[in-house]
């Protein structure tokens, strides 16, 4: 048995790296989603243990003393980390594995997993983004700016990535990240 694969999927705020996941997760039962931890507070509808494992700030940063992050970083105010325990225990058994996570946590991931796979999921165009972001609903005026600021500095960051899928139709970025996914396991020649 082989190692499983680690795949890496960031994107601004509002582009729809969740509802993109979603789909992509309930066609394709070979790939597991990481959970991730977070400070920030549940969105209605949110689930503990589902969408995130919804932590205070002082059981975060205990995780972070003990060494339990792949990596953690600070967005948009809030903090969000990859629990290490679930990550290597799927790897290690072989099964394939998506990250969801920012462009600093990318970066931490790319050294400490050299082989990982980088995907970016960009939006059409920054009004898209804008319009996807109110559509949403979900961030009040203060955090819609945040957001949308930090939207362009993260945009520029898709050079380091292996792989940019617009999302422009949610079926078209599905069948696009499924096509990465299935290439990257088929793939025999590692540079
Ligand atoms: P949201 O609050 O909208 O769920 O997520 C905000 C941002 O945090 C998104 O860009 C998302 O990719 C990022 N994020 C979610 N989980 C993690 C994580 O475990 N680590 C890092 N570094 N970023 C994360």
């Amino acid at each position: 048995m082989g190692k499983g694969k680690l795949f890496v999927l960031s994107g601004p705020s509002g582009v729809g790296k969740g509802t993109v996941l979603d789909k992509l997760l309930s066609d394709f039962k070979d790939v597991q989603y990481s959970v991730s931890a977070t400070t920030r507070k549940p969105r209605p509808g949110e689930k503990d243990g589902v969408d995130y494992f919804f932590l205070s700030r002082e059981k975060f940063f205990k995780m972070v003393e003990n060494n339990e992050f792949i990596e953690w970083a600070e967005v948009h105010n809030n903090y969000y980390g990859t629990p290490k325990i679930f990550v290597d225990k799927c790897l290690a058994e072989g099964k394939d594995v998506i990250l969801e996570i920012d462009i600093q946590g990318a970066r931490q991931v790319k050294k400490l997993y050299p082989d990982a796979i980088f995907i970016f999921l960009v939006p059409p165009s920054l009004n898209e983004l804008k319009r996807r972001l109110n559509h949403r609903g979900s961030e009040d005026e203060k955090n819609m700016k945040i957001r949308l600021n930090n939207a362009e500095d993260e945009l520029k960051e898709v050079k380091n990535y292996d792989y940019k899928v617009v999302n422009d139709r949610l079926d078209d970025a599905v069948e696009k990240l499924k096509s990465i996914i299935i290439a990257e396991k088929c793939k025999i020649r590692e540079e």
